[in-house]
């Protein structure tokens, strides 16, 4: 029998993210630009069985279907890439917004490893996800199938260009008295490299200070566009 057109399907819930990116402000816009990102996929019950995931070791690299939890339900057909600069429109389908019908995305991470306990929990890298988003499937990437060398990349056809970020001397020092400071180093550095402004921001001076939350950590930082009309650089303040 064919299925409803207009049938509302109901997904389960199979695990939650526990993610670096308390918020979704910052957050690569795919995954892969912050190779340093971690996250854990937690197993909810009755999809926490060690048997649902024998074999997944062997890969290296994972599709996650989620849900865009803290996306409204609302969509319309066009909506505006950060990428075309905030004003030109593009088709919904023709993009990865998280303002969609049914407000699924799917994300190609890197599996670091599996823990069996205290619950079952997969150990993420080069996530683009927010801290509890939910997760509704995971299957293994193959990269000769899933891959495509010719493939045509419509308004996105590379990756988006990268700002210089510079680090000020009390960063610097927050970071050295953390045991984790190196890998925080890195992963401010490839998140801030983006530049998370909002597009209509890029293009005029910007005097402006911002905020990004990464872990417990509240980065700070302003965009220096340079006193020779040279390219700007993001500078963390602390
Ligand atoms: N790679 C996925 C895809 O193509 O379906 C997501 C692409 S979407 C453009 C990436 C952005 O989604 C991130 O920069 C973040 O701001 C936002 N985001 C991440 N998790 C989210 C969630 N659970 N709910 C709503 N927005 C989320």
């Amino acid at each position: 029998t064919p299925f409803s057109t207009s049938a509302s399907m109901a997904f389960d819930i199979i695990g939650t993210i526990e993610s670096c990116y308390p918020d979704k402000f910052g957050i690569p816009r795919q995954p892969g630009l912050a190779p340093s990102a971690t996250a854990i996929l937690r197993f909810n019950t009755p999809f926490d069985h060690p048997d649902g995931v024998r074999g997944l070791e062997q890969f290296s690299h994972l599709w996650i279907s989620f849900l865009f939890h803290q996306s409204p339900k609302r969509w319309t057909p066009l909506i505006r890439p950060p990428r075309l600069g905030g004003n030109a429109r593009i088709g919904v389908f023709a993009s990865r917004s998280t303002h969609r019908p049914n407000r699924l995305g799917l994300s190609l991470v890197e599996l670091v490893g599996i823990e069996y306990a205290p619950t079952l929990a997969l150990i993420l890298r080069g996530h683009d996800l927010v801290d509890a988003t939910p997760v509704v499937d995971i299957k293994p990437y193959l990269p000769w199938a899933d891959s495509v060398d010719s493939a045509r990349a419509g308004f996105a056809p590379e990756p988006p260009p990268l700002l210089k970020v510079e680090f000020s001397d009390e960063c610097r020092q927050t970071l050295n008295e953390r045991a984790d400071g190196e890998n925080l180093a890195a992963l401010i550095g490839e998140v801030l490299a983006q530049d998370p402004r909002p597009a209509y921001r890029r293009k005029k001076h910007d005097d402006r200070r911002y905020g990004v939350r990464l872990f417990d950590l509240d980065v700070r930082f302003h965009v220096d566009a340079g006193s020779h009309g040279h390219e700007s650089i993001i500078v963390v303040d602390r």
